[in-house]
């Protein structure tokens, strides 16, 4: 159901060995809703998503559509239909694109090859740059279509969470802004969206709410539109521009 709670994050922790990186943050992505994180280097963005992913260990409590998930695994995230862009766009460089979409869609197998094919044309409807360069070598894509790639290989599975770490990185501003215009159009898909980034105005642009996080702690949250017009916010992150 639109607006109910699809992923909950309860008093959620996570340390390296003696290091607490993230401390007790609570955090909820609505169905059908972008959230962002935005905070600066370090602050446990990316620590935050890949404990969420189940990639490391966190104490405190996670919810999947209101379902407890005591101690989450990326295998049971992937089955309850999250999926993960790393920061690294970790694409098969000597691959095409379009058998880099296909790897992205294996966990679907059963469903046959004709639903992923179905899947890529949908894919290629978000991208129609991807669909043009189809048979072309992903290590051969510009850092914008790379990132693009990634996300949709990453759609392939067909999520309803689609977490995305920083996917403006190293991105010229214009490419920056097509990108995260992808991100919005993703509302139609019905897919929500959990995306950290460091480039807050791009990501207050295009997300419904934002967590800003610093030295591991949420500091401020609320309706992203009103955080991009928050003193505190635009004197610490949004520069003059
Ligand atoms: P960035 O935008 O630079 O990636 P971030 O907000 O994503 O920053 P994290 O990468 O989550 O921040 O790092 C949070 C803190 O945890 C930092 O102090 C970092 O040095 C530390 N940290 C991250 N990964 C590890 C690790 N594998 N082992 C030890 N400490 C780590």
């Amino acid at each position: 159901t639109p607006g109910s709670p699809l992923l909950q994050l309860t008093d959620f922790s996570v340390s390296y060995g003696p290091v607490e990186a993230v401390h007790q943050i609570s955090l909820t992505v609505n169905q059908g809703e972008i959230v962002t994180v935005i905070g600066p280097n370090g602050a446990g963005k990316s620590t935050l998503l890949n404990a969420s992913m189940g990639m490391l260990a966190a104490s405190g409590q996670l919810h999947l559509a209101g379902q407890p998930m005591p101690h989450p695994r990326v295998e049971d995230m992937v089955a309850h239909g999250v999926a993960l862009v790393p920061e690294k766009r970790e694409l098969f460089g000597e691959m095409s694109i379009e058998d880099n979409l296909l790897l992205g869609g294996f966990s679907r197998w059963r469903r046959g090859q004709r639903d992923q094919r179905q899947r890529m044309q949908e894919v290629f409807a978000i991208f129609p740059r991807l669909q043009e360069r189809r048979s072309q070598l992903a290590s051969t894509l510009s850092g914008g279509e790379r990132q693009m790639l990634a996300i949709g290989r990453a759609l392939m599975a067909r999520p309803r969470l689609l977490m995305l770490d920083e996917p403006s990185l190293g991105l010229a501003p214009r490419i920056v802004r097509e990108v995260l215009q992808v991100v919005w159009n993703l509302r139609r898909l019905g897919v929500s969206v959990l995306l950290v980034e460091q480039n807050a105005r791009a990501a207050l642009q295009v997300a419904d709410r934002a967590y800003v996080l610093e030295m591991g702690e949420v500091v401020l949250t609320g309706p992203a539109r009103e955080l991009l017009h928050d003193r505190r916010i635009i004197d610490t992150y949004l520069g003059l521009g």
